[in-house]
């Protein structure tokens, strides 16, 4: 183990902790470890961690003190009772928004500096550095550019802002749109179920078109920002909405329930009846803004 790699403490030893545990560990950084149910901590003393007995003492051991648990309710209880002045604690929990800048003011009334953190990966992805794998950040940048080698080692780092609330905001941003996209390929291959088409033969030509689908975000950002939903549209809502007919009718043809079609075909009709059949999706935007 090197010397002069910076210490830290991982409270949470679950699929991902352990992932971030072996990350750092064979980065060769010192690491001191708590989980819940302390045997699942064991199976890393051979590789060189430190097992605290308790919570409040792991967070005794080192400064930089990283949280990934099940849900910021689980990290209330953990760090209840430990000592957290002059700590710097990132918290790499899932979250919502509000939940982390309410974990900041905690923090902060604790005397502790605060990082929230939106893991944009899942365990096989961590410390493998061209697995693509990044960690969203909000919160005190000082905190993350004094221990920004350390964190750079499960996966990179990306600060997002300095309120707390915006990496779970932006990691809940992009999995909502991960959700959209699993509702459309289940469709699709929902559609081709009953035939003799091989599911792993059309894999390739599915994701190749969603691949290129996907720039349709900066058209969609450029409208937004120039406000004119009518910019640079190509596909437009009239045509769109025309189109949504035949995917309705083919799901019917395929014995094939639309259900996850319709929530925004009819959001996109809605919008065409209301005047803006010139413009493509980015209006139904304004549509779902409560
Ligand atoms: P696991 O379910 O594998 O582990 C949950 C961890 O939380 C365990 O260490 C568990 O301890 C602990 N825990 C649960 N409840 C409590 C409690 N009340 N008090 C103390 N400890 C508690 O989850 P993961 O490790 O997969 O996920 C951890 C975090 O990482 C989650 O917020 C998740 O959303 C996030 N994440 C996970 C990804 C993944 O693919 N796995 C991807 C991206 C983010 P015990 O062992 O005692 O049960």
């Amino acid at each position: 183990m090197e010397e002069n790699t910076p210490g830290l403490t991982l409270l949470g030893l679950g699929a991902m902790g352990t992932a971030l545990a072996h990350a750092w560990l064979a980065a060769g950084h010192r690491l001191t470890v708590w989980n819940r149910t302390p045997g699942r901590a064991k199976q890393l003393v051979g590789r060189g961690a430190r097992i605290a007995p308790s919570a409040a003492e792991a967070v005794a051991a080192n400064r930089l003190v990283v949280v990934c648990l099940l849900d910021d309710a689980s990290v209330g209880e953990t760090l209840d009772g430990a000592d957290l002045a002059g700590r710097d604690l990132v918290n790499l929990t899932t979250g919502t928004p509000a939940q982390a800048r309410a974990r900041a003011a905690w923090a902060a009334e604790r005397g502790a500096r605060f990082l929230d953190g939106g893991i944009m990966a899942v365990p096989p992805m961590i410390g493998v550095q061209e697995a693509g794998a990044f960690v969203l950040y909000s919160g005190s940048r000082d905190l993350l550019d004094e221990h920004r080698d350390t964190l750079a080692v499960p996966a990179h780092p990306v600060h997002v802002g300095e309120d707390a609330g915006f990496a779970a905001l932006y990691d809940v941003a992009l999995l909502s749109a991960m959700t959209g996209m699993f509702a459309g390929i289940t469709h699709a291959f929902a559609l081709l179920r009953r035939e003799e088409i091989s599911p792993r033969e059309f894999a390739p030509m599915l994701a190749g078109w969603l691949t290129a689908m996907t720039s349709s975000a900066y058209g969609t950002a450029d409208q937004l920002e120039s406000g004119d939903y009518t910019r640079n549209v190509t596909s437009n809502l009239a045509m769109m909405v025309e189109g949504n007919a035949t995917m309705l009718r083919t799901a019917e043809e395929q014995g094939v329930s639309a259900e996850l079609l319709t929530p925004f075909m009819t959001l996109m009709e809605r919008r065409l009846a209301d005047g803006h059949g010139d413009e493509d999706t980015t209006g139904v935007i304004d549509l779902i803004l409560r």
